[in-house]
């Protein structure tokens, strides 16, 4: 792929047309490999979300009231536009997020996995029954949508993320709002185009971009019934006291620091790559990015896998997403690329050691940021806490399992643990006592399928029912429970007649 010179054109989707937006102010997006401005996210205000909310808000008694048979061929046909435009879509998130085109085209397939999740809606969307709870009385469970709800979505997953919640939401009866991230607003807008190519009416999906104010409008807008949102921890925070304050459903995804904790048995030749690629791929920008090695065992065992880690990370190709054979792509802007550096720098500051130094990296144009390895880490350590988001690994080391798992559990973070090991006792015994929601077994991106919730715990997640999976379909809808008989009796013998054959 080519780096992209045209801007883009930014703009909301609000009742089935492309405006534009009432705020004047705008947020620069930049191809991260370059640091060329490609488009301007408009600002929207408090105005723009009320039209969005009022056509969302319009739309919905009409959609609701469409068989979830046809909601679902409208999404059976989105996944094959989704198909269709593929390539397209994987060298849009390239563009405006940076990575590279395997990891593009992998979030690109794990969106269009929730797409096909939701086509299952007709079965999703069943409640259940119980007959004769009382003698000739008979139990039985509707789900219905909500109404309006709206997606927050950060920069990380610009194609994924919004297809979390997008197709469950829609596909249950639910009319619909996105609120991209402003530093990454085209995949969403692509989307969008798709999903009404696909036949979803007018309203039913719309979009408004912008920051702060434009989230603050829609957790403060009395219509808006359920908020999921994405991003980092302290937002996060916010967003769930808030819209909770105000009444609305909310799941709040937050941020992470994941370790992966390898034994002295691990098989190093395939754990090394996995580690390494959990660690720098995507240039550490994931929520289940491997962020801390946890070398457990006797000192040589510990020194060997940290030498491997530094050797495999040292040689590792940085680049552009789009150029042939880049390893370590860059960071999504260069404030990003300064905070990266700056908890560096403060690692070295608390005693950690830089055995790989990534801050002076060779590339003129672009947010790049080389991989770094802080070892001798300790858990009272700042570096082995905050979530640094970057191509940045620090190393702890550890005697045994338990403390590996008492390190892990001393973070305030529960989003993701790894363990590389063969041995199943030693697995089950993590499994049983660590405090993280995803767990991956000589898998360092535990990432759940879209049949299963994205599951965060403690700080990693505010809410209760999690993204994707049957949570997902439970977060956009609403249960009547309703107990029913019915009073006339017919002889006995008799068949039952109907209401007018009785003269009702
Ligand atoms: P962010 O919190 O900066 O932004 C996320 C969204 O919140 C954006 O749409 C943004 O416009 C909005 N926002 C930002 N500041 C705000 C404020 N003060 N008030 C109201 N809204 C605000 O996150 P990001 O940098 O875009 O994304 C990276 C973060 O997201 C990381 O912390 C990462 O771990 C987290 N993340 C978590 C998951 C998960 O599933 N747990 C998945 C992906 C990313």
């Amino acid at each position: 792929m080519q780096t992209q010179r045209k801007a883009f054109d930014v703009r909301n989707f609000v009742g089935g047309e492309w405006v534009e937006a009432n705020g004047q102010q705008t947020e620069a997006v930049y191809n991260p490999a370059t640091g060329e401005v490609i488009a301007k996210t408009p600002l929207s205000t408090k105005e723009d979300v009320e039209r969005a909310v009022g056509a969302a808000e319009a739309a919905f008694s009409g959609w609701s009231a469409t068989p979830v048979t046809q909601r679902a061929r409208v999404l059976f046909r989105f996944k094959m536009l989704l198909e269709e435009h593929f390539e397209e879509l994987r060298d849009l998130v390239t563009l405006e997020n940076g990575k590279d085109a395997k990891d593009a085209a992998g979030e690109v397939r794990r969106g269009i996995e929730v797409v096909e999740f939701a086509c299952g809606m007709p079965s999703l969307m069943m409640g259940e029954t119980v007959r004769d709870v009382a003698s000739g009385i008979d139990n039985v469970s509707w789900r219905y949508p909500l109404g309006v709800v709206a997606a927050i979505v950060p920069f990380n997953f610009p194609c994924m993320i919004p297809l979390w919640t997008m197709p469950v939401a829609v596909g249950a009866g639910n009319t619909y709002l996105l609120k991209p991230s402003e530093r990454t607003p085209l995949c969403s807008k692509r989307l969008v185009e798709l999903f009404v190519e696909a036949g979803v009416p007018e309203g039913v999906v719309n979009l408004v971009n912008g920051a702060h104010e434009t989230v603050n409008a829609i957790l403060e807008h009395p219509r808006v019934k359920a908020v999921s949102f994405v991003g980092s921890q302290p937002v996060a925070e916010h967003v769930y006291k808030t819209g909770t304050a105000s009444g609305k459903r909310v799941q709040a995804l937050a941020g992470a620091k994941n370790s992966m904790i390898v034994l002295p048995d691990a098989v190093l030749e395939k754990a090394v790559p996995n580690i390494v690629s959990s660690a720098y791929g995507n240039a550490g920008e994931r929520c289940l990015a491997g962020s801390v090695l946890v070398a457990v065992g006797e000192k040589e065992a510990q020194d060997r896998v940290v030498e491997k880690v530094r050797e495999a990370a040292s040689s590792m190709k940085v680049g552009a997403g789009y150029e042939e054979g880049s390893e370590l792509t860059p960071l999504i802007r260069d404030s990003h690329r300064q905070k990266v550096r700056s908890y560096v720098d403060l690692g070295e500051k608390e005693g950690a050691e830089v055995v790989l130094d990534g801050r002076e990296v060779r590339r003129e144009e672009g947010f790049f940021f080389g991989p770094t390895i802080l070892d001798g880490v300790t858990g009272e350590m700042r570096v082995a806490r905050e979530e640094i988001f970057g191509p940045v690994l620090s190393v702890v080391r550890v005697d045994t399992l338990e403390e590996a798992v008492a390190f892990t559990n001393g973070s305030p973070f529960g989003n993701a643990c790894s363990i590389y090991t063969e041995n199943g006792a030693a697995v089950r015994y993590w499994r049983e006592h660590v405090e993280a929601g995803m767990l991956g077994v000589n898998i360092g991106v535990a990432a759940p399928m879209a049949f299963f919730p994205f599951n965060g715990v403690k700080n990693s997640f505010y809410g209760d029912l999690h993204a994707t999976g049957k949570d997902g379909v439970r977060f956009f809808t609403e249960n009547k429970v309703e107990v029913v008989r019915y009073l006339s009796e017919p002889a006995s013998g008799e068949a039952v007649r109907l209401p007018q054959e009785a003269g009702a």
